[in-house]
């Protein structure tokens, strides 16, 4: 399989060239030349297969032979090494739980299986590394613990001063090792340009091996299709339409759930939720994408005010507008409706969810006909947001044990302002 620039100004590349390289040249995002489609016989066996079966099924027919089965046998086996459950919160109402791995949110599940796959591919090369990664909160610490102790390769970590929870802030700056986190005075957005920037500069490219590891490396998209496939195999009554819900900030969730569709998995449609950050869903509404500077909310991190992935989402309907609009609604929920959300399910189904995973639901619950089934993505464990949740319910929340003992280590973090020269001239003293 070769890999296209979704800014189409630079030539294809093999699987390997994409994910080491992170972002082509012009900007774009790498997308697969062609969404192969799965045989029936696999479609039809879906429900009697593994987690790790379907994984290896998706990652062999969009990788090809660039990796041995062997090899992607074993990187599938050691990035998915947790429980995916889906269960039934109420009626057609279906949750799939995303949050059991090491940093307890979905993107786990990306940054593992890149963290494996690149370091298989760089076994051989002797040059350093040198991987950034803005966050808004759970990316970093996902792909940081995925990259944790990896010989030859050295994480810098970008995130927003004073706009990621406690939690989220105690994962990004205990780990130590070969990992460094950046406290960058501004937002998200800014930490994101400051990355997108390094790419595009020459001289940091030619004396730094850069790479990226957020949502738009090829390599973590791919796996957030193996569990929309895995979850609609697993719904047991298949009689309605069967819908996903995903609370959306950057768009690689969603583009994930589109590409499992693609590949023949018969999803009737998605519903994109966000937060008051809600570029995604007006685009649904209106056809016009008007991205601006995010802004705080509760869900923070939804807190996207350009999505990334945008370009992948046109890419896979080929830019045919109506197709998008027929296959995905959007919706949109303010901090006051997330709040009540989250009261609203632990009141009358006993069921607690953290802020994202509370506009998931919300959004379900708005489209969802009476005879179809829905499934709404939880992103991350009610626990990491624990300043938000915890008044809501009036009730302690138990936190994990692996999360208990990061909460009491001591921060490390680098201050750093959103100039890029700064930026720069850390990363050419830090080399
Ligand atoms: C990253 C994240 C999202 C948004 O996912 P995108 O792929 O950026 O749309 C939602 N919830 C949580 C908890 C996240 O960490």
């Amino acid at each position: 399989m070769r890999f296209y620039s979704t800014n189409k100004k630079v030539p294809s590349v093999s699987f390997k060239e994409a994910v080491i390289k992170g972002l082509p040249d012009d900007n774009g995002l790498f997308m697969p030349e062609i969404i192969p489609h799965f045989s029936d016989e696999f479609l039809r066996k879906l429900p009697q297969l593994t987690f790790q079966e379907i994984a290896f099924e998706s990652a062999k027919l969009i990788i090809e032979d660039e990796i041995s089965e062997n090899e992607l046998l074993s990187i599938i086996e050691g990035a998915f090494n947790f429980d995916v459950p889906l269960r039934n919160v109420h009626d057609n109402i279906h949750v799939l739980e995303l949050f059991h791995g090491p940093t307890l949110a979905f993107k786990d599940f990306g940054a593992r299986f890149m963290a494996r796959v690149m370091g298989h591919f760089l076994k051989s090369d002797a040059k350093e590394i040198n991987i950034l990664v803005a966050t808004s909160g759970d990316t970093g610490s996902a792909v940081a613990q995925g990259f944790l102790g990896v010989e030859g390769i050295k994480v810098t970590l970008l995130y927003p001063k004073g706009k990621v929870s406690k939690i989220q802030e105690q994962q990004l700056t205990t780990l130590g090792q070969n990992v460094t986190a950046l406290e960058v005075g501004g937002t998200f957005d800014d930490c994101q340009h400051l990355v997108k920037t390094a790419f595009l500069d020459q001289e940091l490219n030619k004396k730094l091996n850069l790479s990226s590891a957020n949502s738009i490396n090829i390599a973590r998209l791919l796996p957030q299709s193996f569990y929309y496939t895995y979850a609609h195999s697993k719904l047991s009554d298949t009689s309605g339409n069967t819908y996903f819900c995903v609370p959306s900030g950057n768009l690689g969730n969603l583009c994930g759930g589109l590409l499992a569709k693609k590949m023949g998995v018969p999803i009737a449609g998605f519903i994109a939720a966000s937060n008051a950050n809600n570029i995604v869903p007006e685009f649904f509404r209106t056809l016009e994408f008007s991205p601006r500077a995010s802004v705080q909310t509760i869900s923070n991190a939804m807190d996207v005010g350009n999505p990334s992935n945008f370009s992948r989402l046109l890419d896979i309907y080929d830019h045919d507008y109506q197709r998008i609009i027929a296959d995905i609604k959007g919706i949109s929920f303010n901090d006051d409706q997330t709040r009540a959300l989250i009261t609203e399910v632990y009141e009358q189904h006993n069921y607690l969810m953290c802020p994202h995973t509370a506009i998931g639901y919300g959004g379900l619950k708005h489209f969802l006909n009476p005879g179809d089934s829905g499934i709404f993505i939880s992103t991350a464990h009610p626990c990491k947001f624990i300043d938000v949740v915890e008044p809501l319910i009036s009730e302690k929340i138990e936190i994990p044990l692996r999360l208990q003992k990061i909460i009491k280590q001591e921060k490390q973090a680098i201050s750093m302002t959103k100039e890029f020269a700064n930026f720069k001239s850390f990363l050419l003293e830090n080399n």
